[in-house]
């Protein structure tokens, strides 16, 4: 199984870490078949213009849609091929009833759903995904509609703060769905003890040597470590994991405790 991803950008060469460690070895692989391009190549003026002022005043600049339009319809246009076979497992129906294979878009947002392991392990299922980096204010919103009418759009946050484009989050989002593509990561048994992977975050880890003479002080590694019982190990690495969970991330434990803006809503 193989994953193809298109990204959209006006900073292609912010993209280039996707060719080295796990993800460049995965691409080489042919596990990945990574296309990335450059938005300005879809404008047709000299100044090769991606954007504007925004109607209704304010500051910052808008990205225009004609060439998002166009762009997005380029990478619609690619045929997903698994070896030099079109990939019909894939193909999804058009709006105007005709089967081709299309990619699902995420666009990067802060006004996105939140990207979780969970979404991760969606879209690794994908067999296509594109990806829409945006800038400035962030995309004129017709983009969305016309990119709504050709394919599944989904607009995803990588966290409640503001980055000053969408090339960061594809970048994590990217290493976070390849590495859960089959093949891509040699033991998957270490891709389920992880954190986020069952709504607790993960033990501590230790390694060589059981006593790190650290400038004088010595640390130890938790003796119940080196006791071979492991019984004894698996039980206390569940306690740490609560531990761990409670003390660092309690909205894991108790979600409702995120309710707060929707019974402030409410007038509750
Ligand atoms: N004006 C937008 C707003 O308030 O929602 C923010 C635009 S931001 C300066 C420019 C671009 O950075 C966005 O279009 C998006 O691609 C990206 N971006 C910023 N914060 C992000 C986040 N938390 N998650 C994902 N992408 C983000």
């Amino acid at each position: 199984m193989s994953i193809r991803l298109d990204v959209v950008t006006i900073f292609p060469d912010y993209l280039a870490p996707l060719d080295l460690s796990l993800i460049g070895k995965a691409r080489r692989e042919g596990l990945v078949d990574l296309h990335v391009h450059d938005l300005r190549d879809f404008t047709h003026d000299r100044h090769r213009t991606v954007d504007d002022t925004p109607f209704g005043g304010g500051a910052g600049m808008v990205m225009k849609p004609q060439p998002w339009a166009e762009a997005l319809d380029h990478v619609l246009a690619q045929p997903l091929v698994s070896g030099n076979v079109v990939d019909m497992a894939s193909t999804r129906r058009t709006q105007e009833g005709v089967g081709h294979a299309v990619p699902r878009l995420i666009v990067p947002g802060p006004g996105g759903v939140p990207f979780s392991q969970a979404l991760a392990h969606e879209l690794a299922a994908e067999a296509w995904l594109a990806f829409a980096c945006g800038r400035y204010e962030g995309l004129d919103e017709r983009v969305y509609e016309h990119a709504a009418e050709r394919m599944p759009v989904t607009v995803v946050s990588l966290g409640d703060y503001v980055l000053n484009g969408g090339e960061v989050a594809v970048l994590a989002m990217v290493e976070a769905i390849v590495r859960l593509v089959p093949g891509v990561v040699g033991n998957a048994e270490s891709l389920v003890e992880e954190s986020h992977e069952d709504g607790l975050l993960e033990y501590p880890v230790y390694t060589k040597p059981a006593v790190w003479d650290d400038r004088g002080t010595e640390r130890p590694v938790p003796p119940i470590l080196l006791s071979g019982n492991h019984c004894a190990i698996a039980q206390w690495r569940h306690q740490q994991r609560l531990e761990r969970t409670a003390a660092r991330r309690p909205d894991l434990l108790h979600p409702s405790a995120t309710g707060g803006a929707l019974a402030a809503l409410d007038g509750r």
